[in-house]
């Protein structure tokens, strides 16, 4: 049986960054820049006020002078290509071009109007209040690299240089499908032996969360339904995880039938709890399908530890989780692992203090929606109350 790092390495080895496509700028949040971009123009493109006030010479605009206001005004908007001659003030707006002749722009609170004229309060010093021409990007500079997440604030620069689609990893679309006769729907009257289906809405929002797009089918515990179901998500995702059916029980068909559909199974099982019944395959168009076990707290699980890694190589992120970036925590009471597996617990943390959230049995979800990590045990070890151990926040 394969131990956990090796399991995911193994997987991540198959993986590498999607296909880069160009998608409007604000479709880019959250996704990785596939390509450097550089400045298209200057920005400011031009000499503009900071302020609405008189666009002057500063050698004219002392304390005490007093200077003619010209007719014509310049607000923000198309450059009316005014000219100041010396002894003379424009009316400027915030953001306006600055008039030829004139370096400076004064405020309007440090003069004092009176018709045509005005009397300076505070003289300026020259290049006062104006914005110049590149002072912030320049046309040919390189302002983000590939592999650089789009931020809220990138995507305003980017539009700031006039750039209206960028380069990104495309999110990858992956199919989860559910199994088990017992299942209903959210919504659908519970019949004796019934449950509702949890992991198709709890896995589409981990992997939409991850970054890819998901999608979410059901198939009974019946040969022709699952290679129905399975067959068309095969044909249509870069991913299929499946929850449930591929353990060892009667009616877990999902290995048969991966394998009757062209799914070469690169490994089952791994060192791990929950997840030993965890299933990496290949199907022969490169497809990676995933069997996780039926158990939510399991599936969710092993989705953290094998297929978030992938989802974000896949879209071009640094991979985070156990293997780098460890984080580790101070227990609050002691924890101990008696198995021969490494074992995943719910966690809550809270500062540098992390307690057990409820129940630790893999069915019980209430646990798990409290927690906002797990704790990892390795086996046989023991955690007292104050001592450190590591934690992978969810
Ligand atoms: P299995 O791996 O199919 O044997 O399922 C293991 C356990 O997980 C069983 O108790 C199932 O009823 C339960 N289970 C399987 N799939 C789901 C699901 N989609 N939602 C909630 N529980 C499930
Ligand atoms: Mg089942």
């Amino acid at each position: 049986m394969l131990e956990e790092s090796q399991a995911r390495q193994r997987i991540l080895d198959q993986a590498d960054s999607g296909p880069v496509i160009w998608v409007p700028l604000e479709l880019g949040l959250d996704q990785v820049l596939a390509q450097d971009i550089v400045g298209l123009v200057d920005s400011p493109p031009f000499d503009n006020s900071s302020m609405d006030g008189y666009a002057v010479k500063a050698a004219d605009a002392t304390s005490g002078s007093v200077l003619v206001v010209a007719e014509a005004t310049q607000a923000a908007g198309l450059d009316r290509e005014l000219e100041l001659s010396s002894g003379e003030a424009i009316r400027i707006f915030t953001g306006a071009p600055v008039p030829a002749g004139a370096d400076s722009v004064i405020m309007q609170e440090d003069v004092v109007r009176e018709g045509g004229k005005i009397t300076i309060t505070h003289g300026v010093f020259e290049g006062e209040n104006i914005r110049r021409r590149g002072g912030d990007v320049c046309a040919g500079q390189r302002l983000l690299d590939a592999g650089s997440v789009v931020t809220p604030t990138r995507i305003g620069l980017l539009a700031s240089q006039g750039i209206p689609e960028i380069p990104v990893h495309s999110r990858p679309l992956v199919q989860i499908v559910t199994t088990g006769d017992e299942l209903v729907e959210p919504g659908a009257p519970l019949l004796p032996g019934e449950i509702y289906n949890s992991n198709a809405p709890l896995l589409h929002s981990a992997v939409t969360k991850v970054g890819g797009v998901a999608a979410t089918s059901h198939a009974a515990d019946e040969m022709d339904k699952l290679r129905e179901v399975l067959g068309h998500a095969l044909s249509t995702a870069e991913v299929v995880v499946i929850a449930g059916g591929v353990s060892v029980g009667e009616r877990d068909f999902v290995k048969e039938v991966l394998t009757d559909l062209g799914v070469s199974t690169d490994f089952w099982r791994v060192q791990v709890k929950p997840g030993k019944p965890f299933l990496f395959g290949r199907h022969e168009d490169g497809t990676m399908v995933f069997g996780l076990p039926g158990n939510p707290v399991s599936a969710f699980v092993t989705f953290l530890l094998f297929v978030k890694p992938v989802i974000q190589r896949l879209l071009g992120k640094p991979v985070q989780g156990v293997d780098s970036g460890q984080v580790f925590a101070v227990a609050k009471e002691a924890i101990h692992n008696r198995g021969d597996r490494p074992h995943y617990l719910r966690g809550i943390l809270k500062g540098n203090e992390v307690q057990l959230s409820g129940t630790q049995q893999s069915h019980a979800i209430f646990g798990l929606s409290k927690a906002n990590c797990l704790v990892r045990l390795e086996p046989e070890q023991e955690v007292a109350a104050g001592e450190q151990v590591m934690v992978l926040p969810i």
